[in-house]
């Protein structure tokens, strides 16, 4: 029973963006290092954090793909479920990571992200499998504390090349207008078949995250309605929290909190048990950030 509910652990990948050029100006240093072929971070001289993965600031979009996501995509054609989660304060580079804010010309370019990377081999996959048939569907959906929304595409693949671009425009469209108030879920749904046996039918799917920004609110700038978003957000990325330590903690006896938010309860059949789960930690190198780059470490730390 424990081990159904533990399942396959979390994965963590700590990723560093560079200096942006406004930090740059404003004369911030860097408060973090990197130790050659080791996935540690070091905060300023003595403390270091440890994790499945540290991407440096110099680390491609391509690199953080191959070796952190791709595994979990090649397990949702046998059957996994995968949810990858962006975390991290507001312009830490978690929607530059999960290839959010890409438009249709970038296509093809070193910066896209995780998102467009993902259709893509899912795609490539799919055309590999011939003796195989695939539904997929893909929906949208934005928790902000007050107002949620859902756009839902099915399709169904005969010709691949075509239903990738239509999921691209969906994922592209629906992320842009992403706020770093609301989480921003797009979801895959696989459904595959033998063509030679029809009952074979078996289902997986995607959960492709884009959290809320980590920063704790400011109380004295959200008033009213924004102030009770703030509130809202923050309680799902504490559930989230919850829920993935207590799926990687022996003691709790197995139980996950995951009906404790709204966040929680819609990754509930993708966090744990048949599943795999990466946290993409952002966090930014600059000085100025050092407290709330240390509070995603910890959290991260946590998630281990
Ligand atoms: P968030 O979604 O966490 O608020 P963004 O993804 O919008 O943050 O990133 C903030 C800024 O930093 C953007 O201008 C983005 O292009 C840049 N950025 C983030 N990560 C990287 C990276 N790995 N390499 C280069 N620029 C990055
Ligand atoms: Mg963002």
């Amino acid at each position: 029973m424990k081990e159904e509910v533990k399942g396959i652990p979390v994965r963590v990948a700590l990723r560093c963006r560079p200096l942006v050029p406004k930090e740059i100006s404003e004369g911030c240093q860097m408060c973090l290092s990197f130790v050659p072929g080791e996935p540690q971070v070091v905060v300023g001289t003595d403390k270091s954090f440890t994790y499945d993965f540290v991407f440096d600031p110099s680390t491609e979009q391509e690199e953080v793909f191959n070796t952190a996501v791709a595994p979990l995509i090649k397990g949702v054609f046998k059957g996994y479920n995968a949810t990858v989660l962006a975390y991290g304060q507001t312009g830490s580079g978690k929607t530059y990571s999960m290839g959010g804010a890409y438009t249709a010309e970038q296509e093809n370019e070193p910066t896209v992200g995780v998102i467009p990377r993902v259709i893509q081999l899912l795609f490539k996959e799919i055309d590999k499998k011939s003796d195989f048939e695939f539904t997929l569907k893909v929906s949208y959906l934005e928790i902000v504390g007050l107002t949620e929304k859902t756009v839902l595409v099915a399709l169904d693949t005969v010709s691949c090349l075509e239903q990738g671009n239509n999921c691209r425009t969906v994922a592209s469209t629906a992320m842009n207008s992403q706020s770093s108030r609301s989480h921003a879920i797009f979801t895959i749904s696989i459904e595959q078949r033998k063509k030679s046996d029809k009952n074979s039918s078996f289902r997986s799917k995607l959960h492709l995250v884009d959290l809320a920004g980590s920063e704790r609110q400011k109380k004295t700038k959200a008033e009213g309605d924004r102030l009770k978003e703030g509130i809202n957000i923050n309680r799902g990325l504490l559930c989230l929290g919850n829920v993935i330590s207590a799926l990687g903690d022996d003691k709790k006896g197995g139980f996950v909190p995951y009906r404790d938010s709204k966040l929680t309860r819609l990754l509930q059949d993708s966090l744990g048990g048949n599943s795999h789960t990466l946290m993409i930690a952002c966090v930014s190198p600059a000085d100025s950030n050092l407290e709330e780059t240390l509070n995603t470490l910890r959290y991260a730390d946590r998630a281990r």
